[in-house]
């Protein structure tokens, strides 16, 4: 590994390109950096743990052991020229704060951070983090509506509104959305469908479903689960 000192004019590169820079490469840090690599963004790892750093080695535009919370050192890996920074530091929250605080110092126009708790990310929203997420927080509700409901998948888009992905029920084979009147009968929109073998296309007025179809619906979160528990 080289030295995170002969890291700056690389590093300056990448910020110049689509890129974020990812400080702290734990489990979130590292799914999250391998992610937006796997989606076409250009990554540089930052992490304090030199075994961490090795791992990652060649799987991240550039990946890099330093300490965050040093001014200088998030200067000389040039994360100051990055457009988004996130910060997913957890347990070590001192080291999340005095990191955040720093790039708000830097001015990076987009922080992102991960907060443990209420508490933590009540201080890095008061520091000014624009953008402030819990992960364990907000994996756990999800997985809530999904041991408690029929919903295959479940993501709140917004407090009190979500997207699922459920089966098609009864009512909906062989004839069109618009037959069906879903929005008016249920209260929620199809978005997408998918038969048994295909792959997803947008839904339109028009598309019939069949049995065994797989729809993709939005709509207020009661509206939804109701639907999803349709036969
Ligand atoms: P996860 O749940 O994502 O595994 P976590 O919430 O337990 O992570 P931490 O263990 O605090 O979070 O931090 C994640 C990573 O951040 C670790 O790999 C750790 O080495 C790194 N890290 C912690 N402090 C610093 C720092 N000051 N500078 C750089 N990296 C750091």
């Amino acid at each position: 590994m080289r030295n995170f000192l002969s890291f700056g004019h690389d590093a300056r590169r990448i910020a110049e390109a689509d890129s974020v820079a990812v400080i702290g490469l734990g489990r979130f840090g590292t799914s999250l950096a391998l992610e937006l690599m796997a989606s076409g963004t250009e990554v540089l790892g930052i992490d304090g743990d030199e075994d961490v750093v090795q791992s990652l080695n060649g799987e991240l535009t550039q990946v890099v052991r330093a300490d965050s919370t040093k001014l200088e050192v998030l200067r000389q890996l040039a994360v100051d020229e990055f457009d988004r920074v996130v910060v997913a530091i957890g347990s070590d929250i001192t080291a999340s704060i005095l990191t955040a605080s720093l790039l708000l110092q830097l001015e990076v126009p987009v922080i992102w951070a991960k907060a443990l708790d209420e508490r933590h990310g009540a201080v890095l929203e008061q520091l000014g983090v624009h953008r402030v997420i819990y992960p364990e927080k907000d994996m756990g509700r999800r997985v809530a509506h999904l041991v408690r409901g029929a919903a295959a998948d479940y993501l709140e888009i917004d407090k009190g509104f979500a997207v699922v992905k459920t089966i098609a029920p009864r009512a909906l084979h062989g004839v069109t959305l618009a037959e069906a009147g879903v929005r008016a009968e249920h209260g929620i929109t199809v978005a997408a469908h998918r038969s048994e073998a295909g792959s997803w296309a947008n839904a339109a007025p028009e598309t019939v479903l069949q049995a065994g179809d797989t729809v993709l619906i939005v709509g207020p979160i009661e509206k939804v689960e109701r639907f999803a528990q349709l036969r």
